[in-house]
């Protein structure tokens, strides 16, 4: 039994939510807490159990910290931005809570992600006691437990791995982002990168593509583009040559997103406009369709895994783990589409995870650094069934 503080009311944090309230000999208590606190409460009132919500700026420290120390989690899930995963790391080292996340920290000035700014908490946590999963989403998170559960179960080297992502649904939209607007054009707009021969090999965005098999969606033009599991897979995978990371994307997608590049709306320098200083992007969000609310109507399927080649027994193999996630299914369950499903419902499983001690330490961790074999299992049962096919 345990009290969980989940902050961020988004897509996300929609899923995370509602699936911890169908675990309730775990997650006993619930409070969610984001900016706009209406959010919280619309989320609330589709679940038959009572939660409870507050609105908190989680980039204010001292008031977050206020906040934790009044209701006293066990853990807290941050289901916010990128832009908040140090403060609220801050929050709980200052109030010794245990903390999750789905998206390493990126700074909001710049377009680049890393894991050195949350590696660096790992000497405070461990000191306090409290422990920090990072990336407990789809990709990363989900991809980071394929890999370590290849590692355990198939393979006495793993030397190549290539993620892959595939949403082919139809959100019936010209032009809309599957979360975060802001965070996915930057994300997909900064230069690509992957991992060979022991060094990290930069592209021009978007540059490099190829068309990719998914099992039960079909054939999809992959992208190859920087994706943060890379950076702790290369860490914690042992014997790996060559990493990459492949998302598919629609020709109309493309065009749009070429067209919005083009005209600077992508852009996060400031401007000024009629006296005020603003971001393109930023106000590109406010234009674009919430991806929380694309559920309704949306049809197909997403298919994410990765595609592993190693070594056991002293003969070379491939296979592929992943997932396939239908868009009008989680729309049934949790009113969500399938991308805000894939995230919430592996943060779900990384709370219980921490919260009934299968996964316990003291530090800050990656997915694949504990045992995957408790988290495939739930998987299964949590809505996000998977399968292992030979190559
Ligand atoms: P949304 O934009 O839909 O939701 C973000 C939520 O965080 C909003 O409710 C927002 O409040 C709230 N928030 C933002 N800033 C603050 C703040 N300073 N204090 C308190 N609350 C704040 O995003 P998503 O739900 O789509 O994404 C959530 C996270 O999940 C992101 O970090 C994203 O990168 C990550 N993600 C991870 C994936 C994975 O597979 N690992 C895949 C997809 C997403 P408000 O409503 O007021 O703006």
């Amino acid at each position: 039994m345990a009290k969980v503080l989940i902050i961020g009311a988004g897509g996300v944090g929609n899923v995370a939510v509602k699936k911890c309230a169908m675990v309730a000999d775990v997650f006993d208590e619930i409070v969610l807490a984001s900016r706009t606190v209406s959010k919280c409460e619309a989320i609330a009132a589709e679940i038959d159990r009572p939660i409870k919500t507050v609105a908190v700026d989680a980039d204010d420290v001292p008031a977050l910290t206020a906040l934790i120390q009044e209701i006293k989690p066990d853990l807290v899930m941050n289901l916010a931005l990128p832009y908040q995963d140090l403060h609220i790391m801050d929050a709980c080292l200052a109030t010794g809570v245990d903390y999750l996340d789905t998206a390493n920290y990126e700074p909001l000035e710049e377009a680049k992600f890393e894991y050195s700014w949350q590696w660096a908490y790992h000497d405070r946590f461990k000191e306090k006691g409290i422990m920090a999963l990072l990336g407990s989403g789809f990709d990363p998170g989900v991809t980071n437990v394929f890999c370590a559960y290849a590692q355990k179960h198939y393979f006495d080297e793993i030397h190549y791995v290539d993620i892959v992502d595939c949403n082919a649904g139809d959100h019936g939209h010209p032009f809309a982002t599957n979360f975060n607007p802001e965070i996915n054009i930057r994300e997909i707009t900064q230069k690509g990168k992957y991992w060979e021969d022991g060094q990290w090999k930069e592209i021009e965005a978007m540059s490099v593509s190829q068309d990719i098999d998914f099992p039960e969606v079909g054939v999809y033009r992959g992208y190859l583009l920087y994706h943060e599991e890379e950076e702790s897979l290369v860490r914690n995978i042992k014997g790996l040559k060559r990493i990459r990371f492949w998302m598919t994307f629609g020709q109309e997608y493309i065009t749009h997103l070429r067209v919005l590049q083009n005209v600077g709306m992508t852009s996060i320098e400031p401007v000024e406009y009629q006296g005020q200083q603003i971001v393109p992007l930023q106000f590109l969000k406010a234009v674009l369709p919430d991806p929380g609310s694309l559920g309704v109507n949306y049809k197909g399927k997403t298919c994410i895994g990765c595609q592993i080649e190693g070594v056991k027994d002293g003969q070379t193999k491939k296979i592929m783990i992943y997932n396939v996630c239908e868009h009008a299914k989680c729309y049934e369950e949790v009113q969500s589409q399938a991308v805000s499903y894939t995230t919430g419902v592996p943060a779900m499983i990384g709370a219980k995870m921490m919260l009934e001690g299968k996964w316990k330490d003291k530090g800050v961790f990656n997915m694949e650094q504990f045992d995957p074999d408790p988290f495939m299992e739930m998987l299964n049962i949590h809505g996000l069934p998977w399968k292992v096919i030979e190559m």
